[in-house]
């Protein structure tokens, strides 16, 4: 398991990696868009456009819990199937995501913190909710 999954660069996302494998999953990439230039003291600055662009592995898994509660989740394709058959690392990966967020100073009711994982529901490049 890989807890610490995200990276941070100048306060914004710059990688975000497969809780289960570490391979990243998300990573910030210039933008197609024509960069935007200007001039400043005579020098010219050029500034990129980033994105947070999904890797081709990019999954987004639904996990239900056992109160019917949801959660979505991002995975790597490889560890989101592995994820419908190992109820234990479905859990494992629900922990990391709450160690994130309190991480990152949001708070979370103990109900939610306590939840027990169920089952994946689904499993897709996006999951609407
Ligand atoms: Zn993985």
């Amino acid at each position: 398991m890989h807890d610490d999954y995200v990276t941070m660069k100048n306060g914004q996302i710059w990688e975000i990696r497969c809780k289960g494998c570490g391979t990243p999953i998300k990573t910030m990439l210039a933008d197609d868009q024509p960069s935007e230039t200007e001039k400043i003291n005579g020098r010219t600055i050029v500034r990129e456009r980033l994105y947070l662009a999904a890797l081709s592995n990019y999954k987004e898994v639904l996990i239900t819990f056992e109160d019917g509660s949801k959660h979505v989740t991002p995975m790597c394709a490889d560890c989101a199937v592995k994820m419908q058959t190992d109820k234990k690392l479905v859990q494992s990966v629900y922990e990391a995501d709450v160690k994130q967020w309190k991480s990152e100073g949001q708070k979370i009711n103990k109900r939610d913190e306590k939840r027990k994982a169920a089952k994946v529901d689904r499993i897709a490049s996006v999951i609407g909710v």
